[in-house]
């Protein structure tokens, strides 16, 4: 998994990509990122993941030091200089911005300029079994953030509520980590949105119930009826999870993951069910018609 990053502005492969453990990112976990994939080399709902990048650091008082424009050119200079794009191989992109380097202090006074990393590396499909059989994922008993808290709708990289309920997904041997929230409603997965669905409907909890507003979940909300399938936000608990009719993961990377047992229980028929197929295939309709080139928008 060879990747290219870019450090505020300079091109290094990844052995030689370095940042200075003074940067609050890593002493604090003190930043917002994003991740994107390409289709055919152009990049899926930039604008969207932009307005998710400036929500979060806004929400931290952080300020992003470019424009959506000069992080797009950054994102061509490294996938240029990683070789993806264009009808060669999908590239992943990841986008951090981070309080900066300073003194071991929290006081944003101490760091007055923002570190910009981009990592590009390529993007690697799901084993094309995942989406076919499905996948099993845990309800974990790690409670997703309260809000008060480091507030989830924050896209932050103080990323230790989701790693250690991905951590408590993998010792249970399953893909995902579902989550609830401070009051037992479900939440989202760890790196993921949750959907089940219902007589023909998509539910996925609300952001009231504390999880970050997912772009693919959004967009979700808005594409459903033109699959025929309603898509709605509504309170969900563990009965819904294991009476659903089907059950599924939304993420950039991933897409749509039909979840088909959670723990012991089957969920639905045990099959991947043909709401979450229709789902998937508007999305991957949409990706192919809408990903913007940024090869060729940045020269
Ligand atoms: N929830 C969490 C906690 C995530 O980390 C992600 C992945 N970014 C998602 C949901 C899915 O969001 P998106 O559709 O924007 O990738």
């Amino acid at each position: 998994m060879p990747a290219t990053v870019n450090v505020n502005g300079r091109v290094f492969d990844q052995d030689h990509a370095v940042i200075s453990v003074f940067d609050h990112g890593f002493l604090y976990g003190d930043g917002v990122y994003e991740t994107l994939r390409t289709y055919h080399g152009g990049l899926f709902l930039y604008d969207r993941h932009m307005r998710r990048l400036r929500t979060s650091a806004d929400m931290l008082a952080l300020a992003v030091p470019l424009s959506n424009e000069q992080i797009a050119a950054r994102i061509g200079d490294t996938m240029r200089a990683a070789g993806l794009g264009h009808d060669r191989e999908e590239a992943y992109v990841r986008i951090m911005v981070t309080r900066g380097i300073g003194d071991l202090s929290y006081d944003p006074a101490a760091t007055p300029e923002p570190s910009v990393v981009v990592i590009v590396k390529p993007h690697a499909d799901l084993p094309a079994g995942m989406t076919a059989d499905g996948v099993k994922a845990a309800l974990v008993p790690i409670v997703r953030n309260h809000p008060g808290s480091v507030n989830p709708l924050i896209k932050s990289n103080n990323l230790l509520n989701s790693a250690l309920a991905m951590q408590e997904a993998v010792r249970r041997g399953a893909f995902e980590g579902i989550m609830r929230n401070y009051r037992g409603e479900l939440a989202e997965c760890s790196t993921s949105n949750l959907f089940v669905v219902r007589d023909g409907a998509a539910l996925t909890p609300p952001l009231e119930s504390g999880l970050l507003p997912g772009i693919t979940r959004e967009y979700l909300l808005e594409i459903g009826p033109e699959a025929g399938v309603p898509v709605r936000e509504q309170v969900l608990r563990d009965p819904d999870l294991f009476d659903a009719d089907e059950c599924f993961l939304t993420s950039t990377t991933r897409e749509i993951v039909p979840i088909v047992r959670v723990d012991d229980r089957i969920i639905g028929t045990g099959k991947p069910g043909p709401v979450t197929g229709a789902l998937l295939a508007i999305l991957k309709r949409k990706a192919d018609e809408l990903s913007q080139p940024v090869l060729e928008r940045n020269g």
